[in-house]
C-alpha cells in the first residue's frame, strides 16, 4: 500500500457535473460542449475527470498532445477525442488506432494522415485551426481557400471541422470578441461552409459572455473546473445559477513553536518577527506547488482563521503566522485551497497574490499533489 502524503488534493465530482450541465444550459441544448481536459484537466485528473463529464452527457473531449488522447482512449473514455497541439508525421499512425481526431495547420500534416489513411483503406476526418487574431497555432484566413483546395485532392482524409480561438473572451464587454468572430465566419465560408462542416471557437469566455459565438460545438475548459475566466469579477456579476469551484488542497500542520520578536525566518531571513510569534510549520512548498511567489504574501486557514505566510517558501515546507489564532497543534488540518469554518481561499485569491490566473493555481496544486475524489 502506498503511503499517503500529508497533502491532498480533493475534488468534487458534483460540482464538476453541475458544472458541465451548467455550460449545457448556457450553450444551448444544440450544442456539444467539448470538455477540455488537457494538463490533466487543469489538475483534477484526466481520466477521472471526463467519466464524470461523460456521465453527465459530455461525448467531446480535447487534449494537447496525442499521447494524452492515447491514454484517455485506453482508459475507455467513449466519444470523441480532439489532439489540438499537432504530431509529429511518423505518429500519424496513431490517430486510426486509436480513433482520434487530429487538429491540422499545415499541409505536411495533412499529407502524413493522407499517406497513412491510404494505406489503411480508411479516410480521417481533420479539423483546421485557422488563426483569426490569437497569433496562436492555426493558418492565416488569408490561406484558407488554398489550404483547402490543395487538403480536397489528398486521398484518405477529410475536412470534418474548422476551428479558431479568442484570445480575449474573458472581457465581457469588448468588441474584440464580436469582430474575431466576423473574421471566423468569413473563413469557415471560404472553407465551403457546408452543414458537414463542424465550427467552433468559443472557449469558456465566450460561452459565458459571447454566447452567440457558440456555434456547432464550444470547447471548455476554466468553466467546467468552477472559475470565471475573469475571476471574482465574473463571479460576482453572475446573475444566474454560479460555477462550483471543484478543487480543494488540504494540508496538516507538522510543528507549531513560539519564537521571540526580531527572529529571523526561513531562507534569508526575509521576514523578522516584530513581536513574540506563534508559528506553524506546513509540510507543503514549492515542489508541491505552492509557488515561492508566495513568500511572505499566501495565506492559509487553519482553525477556519487566516495564517499569513512568513518568509520565504521552501521546496517542501513553510511557515505561516498563527499567533492570533487560538489553540493550533500539530496534526491540525490546514487548508490552503477551499473552505473552512465562515472562510474560504478561492483560486482567484491565490492568483492574485501570484500575480496569475485561477488556471495556473489549479494545474500547479493539482498536478504536483496526491488526489482524492468524492461526490
Ligand atoms: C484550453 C483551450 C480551451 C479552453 O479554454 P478555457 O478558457 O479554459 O475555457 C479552448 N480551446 C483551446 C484551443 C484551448 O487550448
Amino acid at each position: 500500500m502506498p503511503v499517503s502524503s500529508f497533502n491532498q488534493i480533493r475534488v468534487s465530482a458534483s460540482a464538476l457535473a453541475h458544472n458541465y450541465r451548467l455550460l449545457q444550459q448556457r450553450a444551448g441544448s444544440g450544442v456539444r460542449v467539448l470538455a477540455m481536459v488537457k494538463a490533466d484537466a487543469y489538475g483534477h485528473g484526466m481520466i477521472e475527470a471526463a467519466q464524470v463529464f461523460a456521465s453527465a452527457g459530455c461525448s467531446d473531449f480535447g487534449v494537447a498532445e496525442i499521447g494524452e488522447g492515447v491514454q484517455l482512449r485506453a482508459a475507455g473514455a467513449d466519444g470523441n477525442i480532439f489532439v489540438f497541439l499537432g504530431f509529429r508525421p511518423e505518429d500519424s499512425g496513431l490517430f486510426f488506432e486509436h480513433d482520434l481526431i487530429p487538429v491540422i495547420y499545415d499541409l505536411e500534416s495533412g499529407a502524413a494522415l493522407s499517406r497513412e489513411g491510404v494505406r489503411r483503406e480508411q479516410e480521417i476526418a481533420v479539423h483546421l485551426k485557422v488563426d483569426c487574431g490569437m497569433s496562436r497555432l492555426g493558418i492565416l484566413p488569408k490561406d484558407v481557400e488554398s489550404f483547402v483546395t490543395a487538403l480536397q485532392q489528398l486521398p484518405g482524409i477529410a475536412l470534418g471541422g474548422i476551428l479558431s480561438h479568442f484570445p480575449r473572451a474573458d472581457e465581457h464587454d469588448s468588441l474584440h470578441s464580436a469582430e474575431q468572430f466576423n473574421r471566423f465566419e468569413d473563413v469557415a465560408a471560404q472553407a465551403g461552409n457546408t452543414t458537414s462542416l463542424m465550427k467552433h471557437i468559443a472557449n469558456s469566455g465566450a460561452v459565458l459572455y459571447f454566447p452567440y459565438t457558440c456555434c456547432d460545438m464550444v470547447r471548455a475548459g476554466i468553466s467546467l473546473y468552477g472559475y470565471y475566466p475573469d475571476g471574482n469579477a465574473g463571479a460576482e456579476r453572475e446573475k444566474g445559477e454560479r460555477l462550483q469551484p471543484a478543487m480543494s488542497f488540504v494540508s496538516r500542520v507538522l510543528q507549531v513553536k513560539t519564537v521571540p520578536a526580531g527572529t529571523g525566518v526561513s531562507y534569508g531571513h526575509t521576514y523578522t518577527t516584530d513581536k513574540e510569534t506563534r508559528l506553524a510549520v506546513l509540510p507543503v512548498g514549492y515542489e508541491d506547488g505552492l509557488s515561492r511567489h508566495l513568500s511572505n504574501r499566501g495565506e492559509v486557514l487553519v482553525r477556519g482563521k487566516r495564517a499569513k505566510v512568513r518568509g520565504r517558501i521552501c521546496m517542501n515546507l513553510c511557515m505561516v503566522d498563527v499567533s492570533e489564532i487560538e489553540g493550533v497543534q500539530s496534526g491540525d488540518e490546514v487548508i490552503i485551497l477551499g473552505h473552512q469554518g465562515d472562510d474560504s481561499i478561492s483560486g482567484n485569491e491565490i492568483a492574485g497574490w501570484m500575480n496569475s490566473i485561477s488556471y495556473e493555481v489549479l494545474c500547479l496544486f493539482g498536478n504536483n499533489n496526491e488526489r482524492t475524489y468524492s461526490k
